[in-house]
């Protein structure tokens, strides 16, 4: 089962839901993972457990960045607002860093989130490539240093 992470700020919040609410079927075999208000909100919306992290501003997005390091999720779904400045604006900034070093499917807005769900990747046996840091890890290491 695939482990959507989603993530709205609040000027991207009823374009979440509405969204979401179009294609709740899609999201009725998904475990979903969000940060505290918008998960609540998610919840409601498609009478559906999302399992809240802690809201955005207060943490949420760095815990989930941390699952995204730890491979327990596949997909990102963040509206973030680009016509507001964020208290938080280093960890928006972080979290989407992190969707790209682990090369997951990352949508900040409706016509991505769009192409990602409709994807024919979706009815196939898609195994996204897991990046090897292995250079970058041993690159202190190596004896001789
Ligand atoms: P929230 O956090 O879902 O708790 O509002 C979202 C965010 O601003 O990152």
């Amino acid at each position: 089962m695939k482990t959507i992470a989603l993530v709205a700020h609040d000027g991207k919040k009823a374009a979440l839901l509405e969204w979401i609410t179009q294609h709740q079927r899609f999201f009725a075999n998904k475990e979903l993972i969000a940060t505290g208000t918008t998960g609540k909100l998610i919840s409601a919306a498609l009478q559906q457990p999302v399992r809240c992290m802690a809201s955005g501003p207060l943490g949420g997005d760095q815990q989930i960045g941390a699952l995204i390091a730890e491979q327990q999720i596949d997909w990102l779904i963040f509206f973030w607002d680009p016509l507001s400045s964020q208290p938080h604006d280093p960890d928006v900034k972080a979290l989407i860093r992190l969707a790209v070093v682990w090369n997951i499917p990352v949508a900040c807005n409706i016509a991505t989130a769009d192409f990602i769900i409709h994807s024919s990747l979706n009815h196939a046996d898609y195994q996204r490539e897991i990046p090897d840091f292995k250079a970058h890890n041993d690159r202190l290491t190596k004896p001789g240093r």
